[in-house]
């Protein structure tokens, strides 16, 4: 991660420094120290050059096995850069995972239902037919939830971690976001009474909602 280069002021205590942060060349550093304090907040915005390949951890929920386990997908780097604006998204390779098919994504903002706001959302990615395609029944979801999730999560399942909601940057996942994941296979779909999804409309637009018709599809 260090490399010495131009002469610039350090991110954390503003002296000269000569030590960049080698994968995005946007930051200085005057001592390791200081580049290891600074790197828990920095890597969410440290952004490889465009074209670079980065391995990102996600947790593989593999249809045919009984347990979820770490992989490691490849993420083609796309990185634009105009005056204050750096954008980066990831283009993940699903297809060693889910095959070569169109790809649905199912994101994980909150824990539960309406528990606490996740710092970083989670996604899971599916095969988008997966329940007409042929896909067998997940059996390592099953395993985790004692057959108690609503849903019939058929084929593999992926899940990748982002920065946040509009950044198109993946994080590492590990194990311990696996309880997360759990919550949400133990409340996805909810079925939405009328009279729930009527107080949600009162609540999201005040009382002259009231007269909204709510259609069940
Ligand atoms: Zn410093
Ligand atoms: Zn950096």
């Amino acid at each position: 991660m260090q490399e010495t280069s131009l002469t610039g002021q350090c991110a954390v205590c503003s002296a000269s420094s000569a030590r960049r942060c080698s994968k995005c060349r946007k930051v200085s550093y005057c001592s390791e120290e200081h580049q290891n304090i600074d790197w828990k907040s920095h890597k969410n915005h440290c952004h490889p050059p465009s074209g670079t390949i980065v391995n990102v951890s996600a947790i593989l929920f593999p249809a045919n096995e009984t347990q979820p386990r770490l992989v490691s997908v490849k993420c083609t780097v796309e990185r634009e850069i105009d005056d204050d604006d750096d954008t980066v998204i990831y283009h993940a390779d699903f297809e060693p995972f889910l095959g070569k098919t169109s790809i649905g994504r199912q994101l994980i903002t909150n824990i539960g239902y309406d528990g606490v706001e996740l710092e970083h959302p989670i996604s899971c990615y599916i095969r988008d037919n997966f329940l007409n395609d042929g896909s067998p029944l997940n059996q390592s979801i099953v395993k985790l939830m004692n057959g108690r999730a609503p849903h019939k999560w058929s084929g593999n399942v992926l899940a990748m971690k982002q920065v946040d909601l509009y950044s198109g940057k993946l994080l590492k996942a590990s194990m311990s976001d696996l309880p997360t994941i759990a919550e949400y296979f133990k409340w996805y779909p909810k079925e939405i009474s009328p009279e729930d999804m009527n107080e949600e409309i009162t609540r999201l637009f005040g009382k002259n909602a009231k007269g909204v018709k709510v259609v069940t599809l």
